[in-house]
């Protein structure tokens, strides 16, 4: 017998339909003599319209009652779960993120769990009972409801899992596994029967929507198995692992793209102390991430380029940001790029093997891709092409590497 917990996303639970097929697919686990937690996200597209209702209520909208707003598609999807349950003789019962509780801090819309009390919820399970728990929700410090970002119901999941101490936590969502890349461009992409925690943290940061990144944060820290699967098909999925439990590790695992970034360049800025701390403080005060930086040396020892990557929603603010410091910077023009994407090729194989890099910047020079910005990490290698050249740069990568389908 095992603990699992199972968590089924928007389109799982999409319609009554959908909603009656995963209570068979949970009662066949339930079957099996195993010990089964369920975690349901909203009816796709539920969560969006609350947030368009939350807006059109008030654009500058208290995060509070926001929260009240958009917590309540789980609970409506956890309901109807344990009714489907009961239907087919699963003795089922729903959990808000209150009745738990499921505590975390306050910080209303991206809130982080801080603990889960089991207590309860352990001994019914004991008890032979199944809980089905709404996921993106829990209850803040001063007990009002809070939600824990877009996509939070995979976190919901794998925290309960790690405070159920559950063998598994298969996340089961509309795509079958995690491939090696995005299978809609690189139509040779693999589905990987294993993925390092890693990796799939670099995977997730970089974009494949499948997991959101903080549930494979806390599945890393905690060790939690995590499995990637469909509820449409029934085969095996993407486990999500320990290294050592990946006996035969190819180099490079995945190539992801981001086509959420731009680039900024700030032409003969200063190049002198305090300028960086000058560009990148005021932005960080407007809380704009940055991600890639590039400066070079200048050649008069005056002024230089400098470069960098924020997020695409971010890139006006950034320009305003940067132009209300014009005369402090001392650069001579901002010259913002939309149109880039970053390609990144990951692999933990990659601590361990040399001429990576070079493999991605021969095969992009073939294309004739010019590479605009390079940033590395211990097992990850990114670089800002044009947008034009996604799929092109994609697939070649993927060839590269060695990890188109037979
Ligand atoms: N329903 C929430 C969202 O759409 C949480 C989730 O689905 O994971 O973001
Ligand atoms: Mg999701």
């Amino acid at each position: 017998m095992a603990r699992i917990v199972m968590k089924f996303g928007g389109t799982s639970v999409a319609d009554m339909t959908r909603i009656k097929a995963v209570a068979a697919r949970v009662k066949r686990e339930v079957d099996a003599g195993h010990e089964v937690a369920v975690v349901v996200s909203a009816m796709s597209g539920e969560t969006n319209k609350l947030v368009g209702y939350a807006r059109e209520a008030s654009a500058l909208h208290d995060a509070r009652e926001y929260d009240t707003v958009v917590a309540a598609g789980e609970q409506v999807t956890a309901g109807l779960t344990a009714l489907a349950l009961q239907a087919i003789g699963v003795n089922a019962r729903s959990w808000l993120g209150w009745q738990i509780p499921l505590r975390t801090d306050g910080v209303h819309g991206k809130a982080r769990i801080l603990g889960i009390d089991t207590d309860d919820l352990t001994k019914r399970m004991k008890d032979g009972q199944f809980p089905v728990l709404a996921g993106f929700q829990g209850l803040g410090p001063d007990n009002r409801i809070t939600t824990l970002g877009r996509g939070g119901s995979d976190t919901s999941a794998v925290a309960l899992a790690a405070a159920l101490h559950a063998d598994r936590c298969d996340i089961f969502t509309d795509v079958d596994g995690v491939y090696t890349s995005d299978p809609r461009i690189v139509t040779k992409a693999r589905k990987l029967d294993k993925i390092t925690y890693e990796e799939m943290l670099e995977m997730a940061s970089l974009g494949a929507k499948v997991l959101q990144t903080r549930s494979v944060e806390l599945a890393m820290n905690h060790g939690v198995r995590v499995q990637v699967l469909s509820s449409f098909v029934d085969a095996p999925g993407t486990m999500v692992v320990d290294e050592e439990e990946i006996v035969e590790q190819q180099v490079v695992s995945g190539i992801a793209y981001s086509k959420d970034e731009a680039k900024i360049t700030l032409v003969k800025v200063a190049d002198r102390p305090g300028i960086a701390a000058g560009i990148f403080g005021p932005l960080a005060d407007a809380a704009i991430n940055v991600d890639m930086i590039v400066q070079n040396v200048s050649e008069d020892g005056k002024s230089t380029d400098l470069t960098f990557t924020v997020a695409k929603a971010d890139l006006d603010r950034t320009v305003q940001v940067l132009e209300s410091r014009k005369a402090e910077l001392d650069y001579k023009a901002i010259t913002p790029d939309p149109n880039v994407v970053k390609v990144s090729v990951i692999g933990v194989g990659m601590r361990s093997h040399a001429g990576v890099a070079q493999t991605m910047f021969k095969t992009l020079a073939e294309r004739g891709i010019n590479i605009q910005v390079i940033s590395t990490s211990e097992i990850k290698i990114s670089v800002l092409v044009n947008e034009e050249y996604t799929e092109l740069a994609l697939r070649a990568l993927h060839t590269a590497y060695g990890l188109d389908a037979a």
